[in-house]
């Protein structure tokens, strides 16, 4: 019997959840959802929205920019993005980094616009100069904006924004620097103002360790011009309409008071640690992981699929497999028998390896069990493999 009861049967102590979204929520966000809702006009509603807007451009390190927000995942913030800034029939330039670029782009295509894609290169991290390049190919300005994932949550890699913009900026072109942190904010240092993004485009269930459920965009006030000037029709997703004093003018329609409660008090736990602790901690922890996976590596057989060390996440691993491998069976023998929860790998990685999790609302304690019960779930299955959880546990104590 799978009714949804069965589904959430107890689990003795918790099971982890080592997936790079959904993650985990801390239990004060968790009691923040339970609130009565509020009558619309109840000037705590207004209250919540702000804080909400000021803690996330405190967190996307933008003083200019203006956040909107929508009752969405982050595919409805893609649409935003495309729907706001590329014209009907336009041309939008998709920076290859994985299933996630190529999502978007196709995204994009499937509403009308044209897309330029720089190659994805396996194992690779964007290559600004084949950005540059692509730019520079396109002497009528006719591309509206760049798409860049910054980590792609498929490869387990992080593109370097700042060389990308770099790069842009330097061929005199006018797109729009457009920039998905679904899987970085709260991970990766991302200073909005400083790298020259015109618009980012987040989502509250990785780093932000709430529900899924709150889409945004934070805008520059050249990719607010470009919105206002673009005739594509729109209406849920249109920002200019959205920008108003007005809770229900800027959610078009009743604002999702439980998640933006949630949203707050979760902006306000980053906050108390500090957003260079919250960082470090990413690090930490993804160097264990990291550790991990150099220790299996020995065994001959598994590997990182990011081939340059300075572009693996600190969100997100993604392990390769050798071929013949069953993932899912792997997968379900941690879930079921040892309690900890990881991803497949994604799109034309499928099969090919597995993906750790470590973003959020994680510790040392909870990465070194993750590790384990992920290896116990290897040996299982017989791989062969060299000792991750040793390294982990050394480079833990190492401090490093
Ligand atoms: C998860 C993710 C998305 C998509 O978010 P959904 O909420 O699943 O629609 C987009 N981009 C990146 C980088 C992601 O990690």
């Amino acid at each position: 019997m799978s009714d949804f009861f069965h589904l959430d049967a107890r689990v003795p102590g918790r099971r982890l959840l080592q997936s790079p979204g959904p993650t985990p929520i801390p239990e004060a966000v968790l009691h923040a959802l339970m609130g009565q809702p509020m009558d619309m006009g109840d000037p705590r509603v207004d209250e919540t929205i702000a804080a909400c807007e000021a803690g996330l451009k405190q967190l996307l390190q933008t003083a200019q920019g203006n956040v909107f927000f929508f009752i969405s995942n982050g595919h409805g913030a893609w649409e935003a993005a495309i729907e706001n800034l590329v014209p009907p029939g336009g041309k939008v330039l998709v920076a290859g980094t994985g299933h996630f670029s190529e999502s978007w782009a196709v995204q994009a295509e499937a509403l009308g616009r044209r897309v330029v894609r720089t190659p994805w290169i396996e194992g690779l991290a964007i290559d600004p100069q084949a950005v540059a390049q692509a730019l520079h190919d396109d002497p009528q300005h006719s591309i509206a904006a760049v798409f860049v994932v910054h980590t792609d949550t498929s490869s387990g890699i992080t593109s370097d924004l700042a060389a990308i913009g770099a790069a842009m900026r330097a061929t005199g072109h006018p797109a729009l620097f457009v920039a998905d942190v679904v899987a970085s904010l709260g991970a990766e240092p991302f200073d909005m103002d400083t790298l020259g993004v015109d618009m980012a485009v987040g989502a509250s269930q990785k780093g932000l360790m709430c529900p899924p459920g709150v889409g945004f965009v934070a805008t520059s006030a050249r990719a607010f011009a470009a919105a206002q000037a673009n005739p594509a029709p729109r209406y849920y997703w249109d920002i200019v309409a959205r920008k108003s004093e007005l809770s229900y003018r800027k959610f078009c329609g009743t604002s999702p008071q439980n998640l933006l409660a949630a949203l707050r008090v979760a902006l306000g736990l980053l906050q108390q640690e500090g957003l260079p602790q919250v960082l470090a901690r990413h690090r930490l922890l993804a160097g264990l992981v990291h550790a991990a996976v150099q220790g299996w590596a020995e065994g001959g057989t598994l590997g990182f699929f990011a081939q340059q060390p300075a572009r693996r996440s600190n969100a997100v691993t993604t392990v390769t497999v050798p071929p013949g491998t069953d993932v899912d069976a792997l997968r379900t023998l941690a879930r079921e028998h040892y309690q900890v929860a990881f991803a497949g790998a994604l799109g034309p990685l499928q099969g090919r390896g597995f993906r750790i999790g470590h973003l959020g609302d994680q510790n040392p304690a909870l990465m070194l069990g993750a590790i384990g019960a992920i290896e116990a779930a290897l040996r299982a299955q017989g791989l062969p493999l060299g000792d991750g959880v040793g390294r982990a546990v050394r480079r833990l104590a190492a401090g490093e």
